[in-house]
Formats: structure tokens, C-alpha cells, sequence
């Protein structure tokens, strides 16, 4: 059949490129020890930052909540899906994070592609950073407004955009913390911009939240920023350990999103026993100090340790990308580490760009200083 050898040479052509992508599967975990596909592995790409995805804390809450409430929701959250559990949960995430009010997704790849579309339309603009997150392009996508992408970091080029554009409504769209590379946008310069061409500016801080600011309330208090026109995003299920996501902000803006957004209208509610689970975790949020301090002392042994410190991309955050360059390259050495034991992936374009193939290392608390110790000998003893 004509389709399927269309389809045949697609394959044919990713895997001459190096780019088939392939799932290991899990069989148990104990922290970041794994079985995966039948080998023992110490798993070096969660995004689990702080190691809560099986503290014992999150898995009572867990089953107290089926019990209090049944596993599904059974409906869509403006039907009869929305819990008092989801209602406790967003009042919980938005005084985390230093904002007025939170507007719970089931993923942040949901908020992300749905909210864009409820602010802007036809006849506006976005302007989005380079590098952000796939679900970020999406979202501009789909809410047709003209989509502007500026170089990675680039706030004068993110200027002159904003200048020449007649867009009826301004939108600013960036990561906090880059997937894929660790470092930090410079959201103080984004917000001036914002104020300056009166736009909207959202942030997603799926990789931030638990991770920077103090007691790891994310990117609003790491950066002072506190204003209506800012729409912030948290994922839970990298470091809350959990699953789902918000969007907060303003009253009036967040209500406005609970009429308009598609992806949180038109699917069923997270299911409650979840909600309650996030609860949990942010009160362990809130306390982790000691995994934040435990992790920042594996990342600066990590980026002392390697040899070809100069492949590091520039990051301060449990993000490290170890760029390989060639994709088979990356693959090769991703290959030799897990033969003993170490999980670290290769992320290959269109993940990143192409020629920056790349170990994407993430850290997390935990890890022990000698499971780093073995990863950057591990590293040191296969980069040519
Ligand atoms: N934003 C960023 C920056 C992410 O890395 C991810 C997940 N990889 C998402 C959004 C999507 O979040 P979720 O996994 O909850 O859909």
C-alpha cells in the first residue's frame, strides 16, 4: 500500500540520521534506581529535581485521596468535575509562587497550548524566545496570532521586534529555566520590555518551580516580579513530583482563562486524589531546603569534575547539557554509559538544534556524590 511506503521511508530516513526515538520502560524504581529494560541503571534524565516523586508523604496522600474521593473525576471541571481537593490545591500553588490566584491543567503542555489562544487572536502578536519549550510553539500557533521567535536571550533584538510591530495585543512567552539547557532567561529585562510595549508577559516555570527563588517559590520571587500583566506557569510533575500544572496570575486574568481556555474546558478534570497529592507537595516545597543545598553542591562537583568543561552549556540549575555535537556521537556515548549502569539521554534535533546533539544530565537530590562521582568518570573516560 502506497501509505505505508511513504511511511517506510520515513523510517528509513530517521534512522539513517541517528533521530528514531526509542522508550526504555521502567520495571521498578527505588529513588533513582531503576530497572530499566531489565538492567540496573541510576537514572541521570528525571525531571524530579528534589526527589519527591516517591516520598512517602506524596504516596499517602495519594491513596487518603482515592479513598476520600474515588480515583476519576468523572466530568470536566465547569460540569461537575472540580473538587474541593482541586480548589485546595490551587489556593495552596498560588500563595506558593507569589501570586493572587491558580487555575489547575492536568499537564503543562495543556496550559500551554490553550492559554495563549484565550489573550490574544488574529491581528495580535507573540514573541517568543527561540529555544522555548514545544508546547510554547504550539500554543502560539494555535492561537493564530503572528508568531515572532527571537535568538535565545536576545533582549535587544526582543526590543526592536516589540517597536516595529503595529499587533493590536503583545504577547511575551518564554521558559524561566530552557529545557534543554539549563539557564535562566533574563525575565527582569523581558518584564521592562513588557511594561514598556504594554504586552503580556507569561512564563513558564516548569523547570523553576521548587528549584529557584527562596524556598523555591519559583520565578516570580526569584525575580521580584509581581505585576498583573505576568502570567506565570508551574508544572508539577518534575520537581513536585507529581503531575499536572497551573497558570496564575490576576484575579481577573485567571478568570478569564476558566472561561476561554480550551484545554481546560473541554477535558475531564484532573483526577482529585492528585490534586490533593499536589497539596502535599508544595508543604514539601516549602521545606526542601536541604535537597536545594544537597543539589547545588552535586551540580558544582559535576561541572568541576568533567574534563571538557567547555562542552557544559552555562547553567546554575540541576540542567546540564554536555554538548556532544554529531548525533550518532551523542548516541554512541549516551550507548557507553548506560552499558554501566548510568541513564543519561542523548536529546538530538528537532529537541535542540542541529550540530548541538547533547547529554542532557539532570540532577537530582536524590542522587549521592558518589553516583556523580561515577557519572563524570564515566563521561571523562568516553568523550574522545
Ligand atoms: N514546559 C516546559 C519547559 C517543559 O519542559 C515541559 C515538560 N517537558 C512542559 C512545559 C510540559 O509540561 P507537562 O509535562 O506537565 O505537560
Amino acid at each position: 500500500m502506497p501509505v505505508w511506503d511513504a511511511l517506510d521511508a520515513e523510517f528509513t530516513s530517521l534512522d539513517a540520521a541517528g533521530l528514531r526515538r526509542r522508550r526504555r520502560t521502567i520495571g521498578e524504581r527505588h529513588g533513582v534506581n531503576m530497572v530499566v529494560d531489565g538492567h540496573s541503571a541510576i537514572n541521570f534524565c528525571a525531571n524530579d529535581y528534589l526527589g519527591l516523586a516517591d516520598h512517602p508523604t506524596l504516596v499517602e496522600a495519594a491513596i487518603a485521596g482515592a479513598r476520600r474521593w474515588g480515583v476519576g473525576s468523572g466530568a470536566s471541571h465547569l460540569v461537575s468535575g472540580h473538587f474541593g481537593a482541586h480548589h485546595e490545591a490551587e489556593a495552596r500553588l498560588a500563595a506558593y509562587v507569589g501570586a493572587e490566584t491558580a487555575l489547575l491543567f492536568s499537564t503543562g503542555y495543556m496550559v500551554n497550548a490553550g492559554v495563549m489562544a484565550a489573550l490574544v487572536g488574529r491581528g495580535d502578536a507573540v514573541f517568543a524566545d527561540r529555544l522555548n519549550h514545544a508546547s510554547l510553539v504550539d500554543g502560539a500557533l494555535l492561537s493564530r496570532a503572528e508568531l515572532h521567535r527571537y535568538p535565545h536571550g536576545d533582549v535587544d533584538a526582543l526590543d526592536r521586534h516589540l517597536r516595529e510591530s503595529n499587533a493590536r495585543r503583545k504577547l511575551i512567552v518564554t521558559d524561566s529555566v530552557f529545557s534543554m539547557d539549563g539557564d535562566i532567561a533574563p525575565l527582569g529585562a523581558l518584564f521592562d520590555l513588557a511594561e514598556r510595549h504594554d504586552a503580556w508577559l507569561m512564563i513558564d516555570d516548569a523547570h523553576g518551580l521548587g528549584v529557584i527563588g527562596p524556598q523555591g517559590r519559583g520565578a516570580l520571587r526569584a525575580f521580584g516580579l509581581a505585576s498583573p500583566r505576568v502570567l506565570y506557569v508551574g508544572t508539577l510533575g518534575k520537581a513536585a513530583g507529581v503531575s499536572g500544572a497551573f497558570v496564575a496570575g490576576a484575579a481577573p486574568v485567571v478568570e478569564w482563562l476558566l472561561q476561554k481556555t480550551r484545554t481546560y474546558i473541554f477535558t475531564t478534570g484532573m483526577p482529585p486524589l492528585l490534586a490533593d497529592t499536589i497539596s502535599a507537595a508544595v508543604g514539601l516545597l516549602e521545606a526542601a531546603d536541604e535537597r536545594r543545598m544537597h543539589v547545588a553542591e552535586l551540580i558544582s562537583q559535576l561541572r568541576r569534575g568533567l574534563r571538557q568543561p567547555e562542552r557544559l552549556i552555562p547553567s546554575t540549575t540541576p540542567i546540564q547539557a554536555y554538548v556532544v555535537g554529531e548525533n550518532q556521537a551523542a548516541l554512541d556515548l549516551a550507548g557507553a554509559l548506560f552499558a554501566e549502569g548510568l541513564w543519561v539521554p542523548a536529546i538530538r534535533p528537532p529537541t535542540v538544534p542541529q550540530g548541538t546533539a547533547r547529554l542532557r544530565i539532570s540532577l537530582s537530590a536524590a542522587h549521592t556524590a558518589s553516583q556523580v562521582a561515577t557519572l563524570v568518570d564515566a563521561i571523562n573516560r568516553h568523550t574522545p
